[in-house]
């Protein structure tokens, strides 16, 4: 691959697939299946400005594969959005669903648009503008979309708000997840995605013998997941050392008093200035000195560069595709074990699951029930990865928790008749 072939996660998500067909020495037909997107939709949005201006964004919706059940995945508002990224964040999507054995195919959305730019009430037209485009292709038996970075719960809750009335005003709270609890959201999905990845952290340090209250961690991205995932390691005892975001990075070698990060983060926008930490360069937090790193923002940030240089033992992956194929050779190499992105993430999805089921049955479960069925559903998943990685021997995690998801979606597309 050349160097732009490396970075596009398109072409990252089908190499990953190839190789675990071929290890698992799956028929040609299921790589020739799933290599493409089912369908994908592009959609201009023209929004009313506040200064009375027209402005038109862009935006994405991919239908992987709906073999397994309706599709689902996030919509993300960001400047870089391309169609080849929310192509493969849906393949992703697909694997993720499978490896924790969901009902569910893989889908995705994402708008051109820097929302830090936009007034409460432009982002709210944007939002319901798009929901509108794409509202014949999603519903809560065909395609589901959740929060991914830069939407929230208020932004599904507009896109619940506006595709129930292109409906002819139904109330179907079941077409979005990620909602707020009052238009029937779960409990405890805005921290899943983050104890799911906790919760494979923890097996992953007991089956490798590391104590967690002497680990130390290195945050990247302090938005839902990362914040959250340092609050949560922080409450099993890791010292969290350095965090960064957008903006810059801190390091504290003894460590950050987590929620009050989070709540100097919600004031100032910013993890930067914060009490007691010293300013470190964005690019140095992947390679510093640590037992667990958990990338937490976006795509590519683990490259054929910086690989060599990463001394942490375990990196679970709580954003997606944080890491290039070339570099995770080269971190399996050195022995690091890579937690993939499609079961170290898996837990927003997880619960998203159980919000749509919520809705479904019209019936709320407790923050407690919500909670068990995740662990159990996440050290299921792990264990299973875990098994397989071991079973074959020589393959990484990464082409194990393929593995196991491409069982499941192999023996649907096989009862299907599709292969
Ligand atoms: P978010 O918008 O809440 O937070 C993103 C964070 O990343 C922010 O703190 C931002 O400042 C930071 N960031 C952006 N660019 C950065 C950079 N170059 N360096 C360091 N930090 C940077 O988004 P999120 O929901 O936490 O999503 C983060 C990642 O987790 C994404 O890859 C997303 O796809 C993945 N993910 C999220 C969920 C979920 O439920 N939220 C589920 C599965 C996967």
């Amino acid at each position: 691959m050349t160097v732009h072939e490396q970075s596009n996660p398109f072409l990252i998500v089908q190499q990953q697939l190839k190789e675990a067909t071929e290890k698992m020495n799956l028929p040609a037909s299921v790589y020739e299946v799933l290599k493409y997107p089912k369908r994908v939709l592009t959609v201009s949005i023209p929004v009313k400005m506040d200064d009375g201006s027209m402005k038109t964004f862009i935006g994405y919706r991919s239908q992987h594969t709906d073999v397994l059940g309706p599709t689902k995945g996030g919509i993300r508002f960001h400047p870089d959005v391309t169609m080849d990224e929310v192509k493969a964040l849906s393949m992703w999507m697909t694997f993720k669903c499978g490896v924790v054995s969901l009902p569910y195919g893989g889908g995705k959305g994402g708008i051109i648009c820097n929302p830090k730019e936009l007034s409460k009430g432009e982002l709210e037209r944007l939002s319901r503008g798009f929901a509108q485009s794409i509202s014949a292709f999603i519903g809560p038996d065909k395609d589901i979309p959740a929060p991914d970075v830069y939407t929230n719960a208020q932004v599904m809750a507009w896109m619940m708000d506006e595709y129930n009335k292109t409906q002819g005003g139904i109330n179907n709270p079941g077409v979005i997840t990620g909602k707020p609890i009052t238009l029937g959201g779960s409990l405890g999905r805005d921290t899943a995605t983050a104890q799911g990845c906790i919760y494979t952290i923890r097996e992953a340090a007991n089956k490798m013998g590391i104590q967690l209250d002497k680990a130390t961690a290195v945050i990247q991205g302090f938005g839902n997941a990362g914040s959250h995932a340092a609050r949560l390691l922080a409450d099993l005892g890791v010292t969290i050392i350095a965090v960064s975001d957008s903006r810059g990075a801190i390091f504290n070698k003894q460590g950050f008093n987590v929620q009050e990060l989070m709540d100097y983060k919600k004031s100032n926008s910013s993890v930067l200035g914060f009490n007691g930490s010293e300013e470190i360069t964005a690019d140095k937090i992947l390679t510093m000195a640590c037992d667990i790193l958990v990338p937490a923002a976006l795509e590519n940030q683990i490259t054929s560069k910086n690989a060599p240089d990463v001394k942490a033992k375990i990196v679970a992956e709580a954003a997606n595709g944080p890491t290039t194929p070339e570099a995770d050779k080269i971190l399996t190499q050195n022995g690091v074990v890579v937690i993939p992105d499609i079961l170290a993430n898996a837990g927003g999805v997880v619960v998203s699951y159980y919000e749509w089921v919520q809705n479904l049955m019209g019936y709320y479960w407790s923050a407690q029930e919500v909670a068990e069925k995740l662990e159990a559903q996440m050290v299921t998943a792990f264990d299973k990865t875990w098994n397989t990685r071991e079973k074959y021997g020589d393959v990484d995690l990464r082409t194990a928790a393929y593995m196991v998801s491409l069982e499941r979606i192999t023996e649907a597309l096989r009862l299907r008749g599709w292969i």
